[in-house]
Order: structure tokens, then sequence, then C-alpha cells
């Protein structure tokens, strides 16, 4: 089924000229003025498709099409419409425009569906404005209080709360989107692997598991004139070993493991100072809970090697730990199906990345589908996809809306 390429280029051209930065990338903070431009948009074309707009309690917009059998319940399409300071054009705002295409284009073509198909835009899923990312899809799957998200308050003192009433988003509760047949999340991979492989297409199997730990390693503040290189425990250099050491371990552990250590910083920082206490963070991720969990172990003992070869302490503390995730195996194997008939090159894919997808999963029986991201670039202005790529996707979606619906 072809789906009207023309209505969604222009649709998505519109929403991408709302707030343009200086360099050519996207700036829809959610709940922005320039976020509510996006979601007015969103609802007239919700609204021209037939379909009734509904809106709950944390601004998460649906357009809703009933089905003809009362007993179904709904099928989701959606991502979010907000974007990082300086985002890319795709990043959201392709599962929101597919969706809503593929609504679009059964009901031209006079398909009618036992469920009701629900196309959804979540509310900050981002966390670029009102930290951490994916507030709304968090409360709908329990993870988080209502209130709590309600008093998040921006950089500037604002709160949720407060610009979700500002620019006209305040819904009801009753209208979450927490029971459903299915909830599919479409969205650019944000990594390369489909672009470098020469995939069209990606079926995601889940998401990577996190584990977060708070390194200190402790040696010995001293002069940087005065003291000899043999007696030295710079707290520095015995990091630098073990990061070195870290990110050879994660290698042999092969994809999708993957090591960060974003921040480091080391005391009392003074250029004449051997540094006597340093500290790091690790993020580290991978598809297997078990892979991950003995990850964690050969970490922790390499920082405990190099630091007693060093005559330094360390001190670890895991600050985070969110295990991997496994999306629906039926709506897996029917992505898998629709790709075949299609003759879509799809290949099997993870995210490293976090999605509302990952929440839902929890409460609805969910699934994602990728396009490849165009040498893998993402959250800046150079993100691209090829409009193929944006078309085969958006007709992918909209016959793995019919198999579900069957
Ligand atoms: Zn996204």
């Amino acid at each position: 089924m072809r789906i009207n390429e023309e209505r969604l280029r222009s649709r998505m051209d519109a929403i991408n000229r709302i707030a343009v930065t200086e360099e050519g990338g996207m700036m829809r903070l959610a709940l922005s003025d320039a976020d509510k431009t996006a979601r007015d948009l969103l609802k007239s074309w919700i609204k021209e498709a037939g379909m009734e707009v509904r809106i709950d309690d944390l601004g998460t917009i649906q357009g809703y099409l009933p089905g003809t059998d009362p007993n179904s319940l709904p099928i989701g399409v959606g991502s979010h419409m907000d974007t990082q300071p300086n985002g890319g054009r795709y990043d959201g705002l392709f599962g929101v425009m597919s969706g809503l295409e593929a609504v679009c284009t059964l009901i031209d073509n006079g398909i009618t569906m036992k469920s009701p198909l629900v196309v959804i835009d979540w509310t900050n899923e981002e966390g670029a404005r009102f930290v951490p990312p994916m507030l709304a899809s968090g409360v709908v799957a329990g993870n988080f209080d209502v209130n709590w998200v309600y008093a998040k308050e921006d950089k500037n003192g604002i709160k949720y709360v407060d610009e979700l009433t500002r620019i006209g988003y305040m819904g009801s509760k009753s209208n979450r989107f927490e029971k459903a047949k299915a909830y599919i999340e479409p969205h650019i991979e944000q990594g390369p692997i489909l672009d470098q492989e020469g995939y069209e297409f990606g079926i995601v199997t889940g998401a990577l598991g996190i584990t977060g730990l708070d390194v200190k390693i402790k040696g010995e503040t001293n002069h940087a004139g005065t003291t000899p290189m043999r007696n030295r425990k710079d707290a520095l250099m015995v990091a630098a070993e073990a990061m070195l050491e870290l990110r050879k371990k994660t290698i042999e552990y092969g994809d999708p493991a993957v090591i960060t250590m974003g921040i480091i910083s080391a005391s009392p920082a003074s250029k004449n100072i051997v540094p006597g206490e340093v500290y790091f963070s690790i993020d580290m991720r991978h598809d297997n809970d078990e892979a991950l969990t003995r990850l964690e172990q050969d970490v922790r003992e390499i920082i405990q090697k190099v630091c007693s070869d060093n005559c330094a302490e360390s001190h670890i503390e895991r600050y985070w730990r969110a295990d991997p995730v496994h999306f629906d195996e039926g709506i897996i194997n029917a992505s898998e199906k629709v790709a075949n008939k299609l003759k879509i090159r799809a290949k099997r894919i993870y995210s490293g990345a976090g999605h509302d997808a990952v929440f839902i999963n929890r409460i609805i029986p969910t699934g994602m589908l990728f396009v490849p991201s165009i040498k893998g670039m993402s959250h800046c202005p150079q993100e691209d996809t090829k409009w193929e790529d944006i078309v085969t996707g958006t007709e992918m979606l909209t016959e793995l809306l019919i198999k579900i619906d069957k």
C-alpha cells in the first residue's frame, strides 16, 4: 500500500520550520512555545483525518480512531515531538508523523480495523528541559509519580505543571494510554549500524541494560617539583591506567557491550600539585543481563587491581541499574514477516538509547522499528535519514498495523 509521500513530507517540513537554530538544528524543548506550535499543528491534522483528539494529564496528545469491534483494545503508534536544544529533523518526529501517515493511508484506502488506532505524541521524551527523560511515559508505566513530574523545574525554575497549563495542554488522567493490544514506536536508529551494513530497516528486539558506577581513587597529594616520579601516588595516573584497561576489557566482550567514562575530576586541581584524589563516572551497557553483571564484576576487579599495584585506594559505588529490555516476541516476528513480504532488507537490532517504548513495554506488548541514521549522527543538526527510508519505514508500519489488527 502506497502512502501519501507529499502529505508526509509537507507535514514534517511544517514542524521542522517552527524553531530552527543558527546551525540548522531543531529547538522544540518540551512544553515551550515551539512545542505548542507543533502540538497545535498535530491536533489540526488529527482532526482533519476525522480522528478524535485526546489529551492526558501529562500533556501527551493522542489521535483516536475507533475500530469496528467494540471489545477490541487499541493499537498505539507514536513517539515524541520535543527535541534536544540543537536536535535533528527526525528524532521523535518520524515516529509521530509516520504513525499519523499510516493511519491516514488506511483511512484513504477505506480499510477498517477491528481495533481502535491511537497516534501518540509523548510529552518530554528528551529530558532536555525537564530532567529525567521520558517523564510522561514513565508516569503511565508506573515508574514515576505524577506530582513528582509536575514539580520538576527547568533551569529557570519554571515548573512542568505550570508550562503544561500555560500552553493549554493539561488534559485528563482518564485519557492516559495505559491499556492496549500493542504499542509500536518507529524511530531513527541514532547509531551507525544499519547505515554501515546497508540495511533499509531495523526490527528492534530490545534495549540495552545499563549499570552506572561512581568511582573514587585516593592517592597522595604532593608537590609537583619536589616529589620524584618513583615516590608519587598520583591518583589521576592510576585512574588513567585503569580506564585504558576498562576500555580493553569491554572491547573483549564484543558488541553490544559499551563503556563510557563521561565525567572525570581531579583534586585539588592545581597545575603544580600531584592530584591526590580523582572521581570518574562509568556508564556501561549490554543487552544480556548476565553479561552486564559479569562486566561490572570485571570492571570492579580491574580498578581494584590497578589501585593496589600503585598503592592507591579505590571506592566504587553503583548509582544506577536498569535491566536489559526485551520487546514483545509476537510483534518482532510480525515485523519480520511484513519486512519479508515487502522485500525490505531488515536487520534485528537492539536500541542503545532510551525511548518511551522502553517504559511502555512494562504495561503493553511493545515493539520498535528503526530507520537508518546516515553515518549514525544524532542529537545534532547533521542528523539525517534518506527520504526513501522514511517512506519504506512508513509503508512497513502501515502493513504491520494491519497484521497486528488481524
Ligand atoms: Zn527520540
